[in-house]
């Protein structure tokens, strides 16, 4: 592996609790280099469990949170001026397809459809990327694998994957876990109880029904770990929940109210 390369392994193996088969699954695609789709709410665990299999399979990991200002150049790099003159760099989708990394574009939905188009000649049998201003085609490496993660949730049409990207993939289904499971991830996350830790996740639980009822996206585990966190350091509970988990949620004062009633009656 390239010395440029070494810097996104992953060193220590992150912490990931499996709730399916989707270890299996995954190494099964990997071994064929599918290049796959993460979908799933937000703070669900996609990009811990990216970062898992990284690990696993002992390969690079170089992650791109996507927006829609980024550029195709964002992605596969630019001529840059330096002392020397103007110098190409790689970009990391770049440096991933060259040297065997696995690249995950996160929240993919977000970059504009022109820049998601570059990816297409990587994601079928040429595996190439083509470096239009640089003049050269880059043959991907034989590790390299390309993951993107999207919410199917608060996407309007206009920001859709094309059917002509979607078709190259391969998809995984990601959610909450269940209530017992969910609790044991935020006690060991955050260092607090399983009994405490189940509270919260009953509070989400309840935040998750008013999702398309007011609410664009119920509480995700991720904010749970930080309610458990400042728990854990002494806040109070019911205001650590206000803190981490309703008042980021929403700008509604009746369904603040409501949040903060769930969180009442856990607590
Ligand atoms: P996403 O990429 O889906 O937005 P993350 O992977 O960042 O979400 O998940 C948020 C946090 O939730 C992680 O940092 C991790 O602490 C925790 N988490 C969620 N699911 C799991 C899981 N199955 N195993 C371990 N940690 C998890």
């Amino acid at each position: 592996m390239s010395d440029h390369l070494q810097q996104y392994l992953i060193r220590n193996a992150p912490y990931y609790r499996p709730t399916s088969n989707e270890i299996a699954l995954y190494e099964a695609a990997y071994a064929l280099r599918l290049p796959l789709i993460l979908k799933g709410p937000t703070g669900c665990g996609k990009t811990r469990f990216v970062e898992y299999m990284a690990w696993k399979l002992r390969k690079p990991l170089i992650t791109l949170a996507c927006n829609e200002d980024m550029t195709a150049s964002d992605l596969v790099g630019r001529y840059l001026l330096d002392a020397e003159g103007t110098v190409w760099h790689d970009g990391p989708l770049t440096s991933a397809v060259r040297h065997g990394g696995i690249c995950y574009l996160d929240e993919v939905v977000e970059a504009r459809q022109d820049t998601t188009v570059v990816i297409h000649p990587l994601t079928d049998a040429r595996r190439i990327l083509p470096l239009d201003k640089k003049g050269e085609l880059v043959h991907a490496h034989p590790d390299f694998q390309l993951v993107m993660s999207y919410n199917p949730g608060y996407q309007s049409s206009a920001k859709d994957l094309k059917q002509s990207t979607r078709q190259r993939f391969g998809a995984m289904e990601f959610d909450y876990p269940d209530a017992e499971v969910e609790s044991e991830i935020v006690a060991h996350e955050a260092g607090i109880s399983r009994a405490i830790a189940a509270r919260l996740v009953g509070v989400a639980k309840r935040s998750r029904v008013l999702k398309g009822r007011g609410l664009d996206e119920g509480i995700s585990t991720r904010m749970l770990i930080h309610a458990g966190s400042l728990i854990r350091d002494g806040v109070n509970p019911v205001e650590a929940c206000r803190m981490t988990m309703t008042l980021p949620l929403t700008d509604a004062a009746d369904m603040l109210n409501a949040l903060q009633g769930f969180v009442e009656a856990h607590f």
